[in-house]
């Protein structure tokens, strides 16, 4: 036994020592990859389920290393959070994400974009001041900014953040609510909050139509934010019986791959062009 506990142990530290190995590699390769164009935004398209129109996409980060090849966000975030990148990579997202609403007003007026802020961006002391610059000098209008933050992130600090949410909100941007029903467990923040939307996380929406205590989560949610006139999006869906389900209880908006997958800035330029009126 004693030495099937050290030959285990022996398993688990070599694991350990790959996982920080890749770590630091991609900690160290961002960097350049950086510098290099490798980080760009890809475009995921939201459609309103009432006039079923094209409302928008949400901006989604992807990284194409030449040394490590795809990296997926959920791997670097993480990383790029805890080393500090993340200012440099917000920046860039912020950046990028207004430019190309603004490219896409021009052909589609009030077409949103939707942008992940994450906890330690949004803490950074001259975040608002950022916000409002990059709103200057990209020339967007603000009202087709949408701002995604999670729950835990709203709560870290709710007294602070209330006020910084209430400042976005003068500007004219729109605030909304990420992995709705994953995180923090108090619904009380909903009404101090100026909050625009919720975004049902998708793992209610997976098994929606299979597992009733699912379909009953979203349906509450739903109704929910409709009684604090809260706008509703579902992320996540990927066939007719999961939107079917989702239009009879009235949700607002959704997004996935029943409608399309996230794509390149110049193919949801096609998308745009193609389901704008004519
Ligand atoms: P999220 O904000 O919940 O983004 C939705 C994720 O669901 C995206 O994964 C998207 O590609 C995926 N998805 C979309 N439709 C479907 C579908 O029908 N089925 C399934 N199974 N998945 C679908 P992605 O792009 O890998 O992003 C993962 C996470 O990384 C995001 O989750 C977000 O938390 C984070 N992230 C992505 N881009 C950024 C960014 O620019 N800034 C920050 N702070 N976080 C980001
Ligand atoms: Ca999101
Ligand atoms: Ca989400
Ligand atoms: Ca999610």
């Amino acid at each position: 036994a004693k030495r099937e506990g050290k030959a285990g142990y022996q398993f688990f530290s070599q694991e350990m020592n790959q996982v920080n190995m890749r770590r630091v590699a991609l900690e160290n390769g961002m960097r350049q990859g950086l510098a290099r164009g490798e980080f760009y935004l890809y475009f995921q398209p939201q459609w309103d389920l009432k006039t079923l129109r094209l409302t928008g996409a949400e901006a989604l980060l992807r990284w194409h290393s030449a040394e490590f090849g795809l990296v997926g966000p959920d791997e670097f975030i993480p990383i790029a959070e805890s080393c500090g990148f993340i200012f440099d990579l917000g920046d860039l997202v912020l950046r990028e994400a207004c430019l190309h609403a603004v490219q896409w007003d021009s052909f589609f007026p009030g077409l949103k974009v939707a942008v992940n802020i994450s906890g330690r961006q949004f803490r950074q002391p001259d975040f608002l001041e950022t916000m409002a610059c990059v709103i200057k000098e990209t020339g967007v209008r603000p009202s087709s900014l949408e701002l995604e933050f999670t729950e835990s992130v709203i709560m870290e600090r709710a007294e602070k953040n209330i006020h910084a949410l209430q400042a976005l909100k003068r500007m004219g941007v729109k605030l909304s609510i990420d992995d709705f029903g994953t995180g923090y467990s108090s619904l009380n923040y909903l009404k101090h909050f100026p909050i625009d939307a919720i975004k049902i996380d998708r793992s209610f929406i997976a098994e929606l139509v299979t597992d009733s205590d699912d379909a009953a989560i979203a349906e509450a949610i739903i109704s929910m934010a409709h009684s604090l006139k809260l706008k509703v999006i579902a992320e996540g869906v990927e066939n007719d019986a999961q939107l079917d389900f989702l239009v009879d209880r009235c949700c607002d908006e959704a997004q996935g791959f029943y409608f399309a997958p996230p794509m390149a800035g110049e193919d949801f330029t096609g998308y745009v062009k193609r389901f704008s009126e004519p």
